[in-house]
C-alpha cells in the first residue's frame, strides 16, 4: 500500500488531502479542494475501486468532494453522525473562508467499528467526537487517517461548530487504547507522526 500527499498543507489552515492506492483500490481521503491532481488520481485508477473518504464535514477537508464525484462518478463516503453538515455551511464553515460549498450528500455512511473494504484494502472505522460531532478515524494496516482529532504533538480545536471539549478528551483516551505505538498517523494538518511519538510527546495526552 503507497500512501502519498495529493495536497499537502493547502489552503489557508494547511490541510492535507491523501491519496491511497494498491493493487485494486485508489482512495482519496479529505479532497479539500478540488484539483486537477486529484482528479487525474481517480481516472488514472479507474481500474481500481475507488472511493473518495471524508475524515469530517468541515470546509478544508470537503471542499473538492462535489465536483471530483461529478467529474469522475467515484462515490463519497462519511461517518453517519457527520453527514448532515455536508449541506450545512454554518456547521461545515464554507463561505466564510472560502466560497460556499453547496450542498451534498454522501453516497454511503459509516458507523462507529464498522469493518469494511475498497479493492483489497480492508478500512476500520472509528467514530472519534470532539473536533466534530461525527468524526472519524480511518485505520488501514498501520496507517491512522486521523482528520482533526490528533496532529503532530498537538490535537484538534474544539471551538469551531461541532467541537466538545469532553467528546475531545474521551477521543483521545480512546485513541490511545485503540492503537499501537506502531501505528503511523496522518493527520488532516501538519507532519506525518505515529502513536508511539504522540504517546510519549503529546502534552495533549498526558
Ligand atoms: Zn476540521
Amino acid at each position: 500500500m503507497k500512501v502519498e500527499f495529493l495536497l499537502k498543507g493547502h489552503l489557508a489552515t494547511y490541510s492535507n488531502c491523501y491519496g491511497i492506492l494498491t493493487d485494486k483500490a485508489a482512495i482519496v481521503v479529505d479532497p479539500g479542494k478540488y484539483t486537477t491532481e486529484l482528479k487525474d488520481f481517480l481516472v488514472s485508477n479507474a481500474d481500481k475501486t475507488r472511493l473518495i473518504l471524508i475524515t469530517h464535514a468541515h470546509y478544508d477537508h470537503i471542499g473538492g468532494a462535489l465536483q471530483l464525484r461529478e467529474e469522475t462518478g467515484v462515490k463519497i463516503a462519511i461517518g453517519k453522525n457527520e453527514e448532515f453538515a455536508l449541506s450545512d455551511m454554518a456547521y461545515n464553515l464554507s463561505g466564510r473562508f472560502t466560497p460556499a460549498i453547496p450542498a451534498f450528500n454522501a453516497d454511503y455512511t459509516i458507523e462507529d467499528e464498522e469493518e469494511f473494504t475498497v479493492g483489497d484494502v480492508t478500512i476500520k472505522a472509528f467514530e472519534l467526537p470532539g473536533h466534530t460531532i461525527g468524526g472519524m478515524c480511518y485505520l488501514i494496516d498501520d496507517c491512522l487517517f486521523s482528520g482533526d482529532m490528533l496532529f503532530y504533538q498537538t490535537v484538534g480545536r474544539v471551538d469551531l461548530p461541532g467541537g466538545n471539549i469532553t467528546d475531545m478528551k474521551e477521543s483521545l483516551d480512546r485513541m490511545m487504547w485503540l492503537f499501537d505505538d506502531e501505528v503511523k498517523v496522518y493527520s488532516g494538518h501538519g507532519e506525518v507522526t505515529t502513536i508511539g511519538h504522540e504517546r510519549k510527546y503529546n502534552p495533549y495526552l498526558r
